[in-house]
């Protein structure tokens, strides 16, 4: 079991545009619960896990309806989410050095409701030796770069591809420098956490096995996806 003392941020403050719809995807309902419930449940459960920010924009109906009605006693606070997905990384980072002095820190895509408990393990165990980890998978498919005109101009060895998932795991102190010195510019196509760290060549990120269930719910074929892993997974429960 880890020594420090450790937060996780778990993010639902985006708007969901690519899904379509009125209702933001993290709240869209699986099995009558919504997606977010399942991401913030394998933070609350995992022995792991100390504090949890969450990031919302709707924190009234995310007390109510997820924090108080399923007992998460771990999130302590509810901040809200910013224009960009980095932002809202950083008020939470601010969140949590506002409510606790913390070793470590797990940030999380609200919107990815099949992390489980071994991988937070994981990220947890390997945050401890790295100072900074993220989950992911190697790609499946031949990957092209292309110019601007859309032609291949490149071709990665596919051995050296991962698809990036969350959580990204880093120590507190490193990634909140780190958004303090990247957020004095105004920042492009900044879309992860791990970014910001190679950006500065502030640490060597480690790469290590998340799923791939891990999905992030992001347009209206991921729901029916979804919906197939969690009827596996009813199925071995029972
Ligand atoms: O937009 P994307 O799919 O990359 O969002 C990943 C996660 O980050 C989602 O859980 C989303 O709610 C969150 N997010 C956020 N604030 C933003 C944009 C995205 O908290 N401004």
């Amino acid at each position: 079991m880890q020594k420090g003392k450790i937060a996780a941020i778990v993010l639902a403050g985006g708007s969901g545009k690519r899904m379509g719809g009125s209702c933001k995807k993290q709240y869209l309902l699986l099995d009558e619960k919504p997606i977010l419930y399942y991401s913030l449940k394998a933070f609350q459960d995992s022995p792991y896990i100390d504090v949890i920010i969450l990031v919302t924009n709707e924190p009234e109906y995310c007390m109510e309806e997820l924090v108080l009605k399923y007992h998460m006693d771990k999130v302590i606070k509810a901040v809200p989410g910013g224009k960009e997905r980095y932002h809202s990384v950083y008020n939470g980072l601010q969140a949590v050095e506002q409510k606790s002095v913390c070793d470590y820190v797990l940030i999380h895509d609200g919107a990815r409701p099949f992390v489980t408990g071994d991988i937070i393990k994981r990220s947890v165990e390997c945050v401890e030796q790295y100072q900074a980890c993220v989950v992911g998978m190697p790609v499946k498919d031949t990957i092209k770069i292309a110019d601007e005109m859309e032609f291949a101009k490149a071709t990665p060895d596919r051995k050296c591809v991962w698809m990036i998932q969350t959580p990204q795991t880093f120590s507190f102190a490193l990634i909140k420098n780190a958004y303090e010195q990247i957020l004095k510019d105004t920042p492009e196509g900044i879309t992860d956490d791990a970014m910001v760290i190679e950006s500065q060549n502030l640490a060597k990120v480690k790469l290590i096995p998340g799923s791939y269930e891990n999905i992030k719910i992001t347009t209206p074929e991921d729901m029916e996806i979804a919906e197939v892993f969690l009827n596996k997974q009813k199925c071995l429960e029972k």
